[in-house]
């Protein structure tokens, strides 16, 4: 386990990041993870990612009530929970507004994760959670049916939630996803036609593979 120096500098590192690929604009998304069995470390409300410091961070309980910090933790700290209950093995949480994934939900449309094998390899099927406001309790009820077998959640007209054993794996499931749908942007431009999955059998073999 980092210490909490090193998970401070790590959440910076991922709202830095975030906000330097596009994935986030101004106080959009939030970042979590463990900092103890009771508690946990996560982002400010109201506050630009880019300008976040490690001192800017809150530490709550589980119950989102804060320890140490100033000011008040995320909004959506209730959705972050709701993981934190549900996955004993999810260290760190991110939340995120990536332009096309969004897209990709007010458009109508699933994440088709089975079209391109290193990503069905990583998060095999990505459920989109139906619309919830933001900030409400609504949200962590959007999600609850999902968390248990997926990293990776898409939320209807509001970006993206991913969990992992680390806040860069994490952080990265958003990269990739965001890449993923920019390409399969660009393939439905170009072909004008509804993105091919791969066969069952080609995604069954990626199964075995992933599981070596
Ligand atoms: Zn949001």
């Amino acid at each position: 386990m980092l210490t909490e120096t090193r998970l401070r500098e790590a959440i910076v590192w991922v709202c830095r990041r975030l906000e330097r690929k596009g994935l986030v604009a101004a106080s959009d998304g939030n970042v979590s993870c463990r900092l103890c069995e009771e508690c946990i470390l996560i982002t400010p409300s109201g506050r630009a990612k880019s300008e976040l410091v490690p001192l800017d961070l809150l530490v709550t309980d589980l119950d989102g009530n804060v320890l140490r910090g100033r000011g008040k933790p995320s909004t959506e700290i209730r959705m972050h929970l709701l993981v934190y209950e549900k996955r004993p093995d999810v260290q760190a949480v991110v939340h995120a507004h990536p332009p096309l994934l969004t897209a990709l939900s007010l458009a109508g449309k699933a994440f088709p994760a089975a079209a391109l094998p290193e990503v069905w390899a990583i998060l095999g099927p990505v459920p989109t959670a139906g619309y919830a406001t933001p900030g409400t309790d609504e949200v962590p009820r959007s999600i609850s049916p999902f968390v248990e077998r997926h990293d990776a959640i898409l939320l209807e007209r509001h970006g993206v939630l991913t969990a992992a054993e680390n806040l860069k794996k994490a952080y990265y499931l958003v990269e990739k996803m965001e890449h993923a749908a920019a390409t399969f942007f660009y393939a439905r431009l170009l072909s004008g036609a509804p993105l091919q999955s791969l066969p069952p059998e080609a995604l069954q073999a990626l199964k075995k593979h992933a599981a070596t």
